[in-house]
């Protein structure tokens, strides 16, 4: 398997949990919308920014959060 699939840096992506229920399937709620109240937070945000808390995604589309813990990945990375 490793040899068929690649990991390609400088992805460019538009990921969130906000649809509030105004999408055909299941979502689960952003932790950290729900602890504030708010709809204001996004995974990742084309070209702007990316949350501290956003792990990654696992196919085919969940989405890796360690809200509110720190992130061990970027921990992993800073050097
Ligand atoms: S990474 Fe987690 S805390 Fe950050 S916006 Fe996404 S779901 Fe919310």
């Amino acid at each position: 398997m490793a040899a068929i699939i690649k990991k390609l840096s400088g992805a460019n992506l538009d990921i969130d949990l906000a649809s509030q229920g105004d999408v055909a399937w299941q979502q689960d709620q952003c932790p950290w919308n729900a602890a504030e109240g708010l709809n204001s937070h996004r995974c990742a945000l084309k070209n702007v920014s990316i949350c501290p808390y956003f792990c990654g995604v696992e196919y085919l589309d969940q989405l890796l959060c360690c809200y509110p813990h720190d992130n061990p990945l970027r921990a992993q990375t800073a050097a």
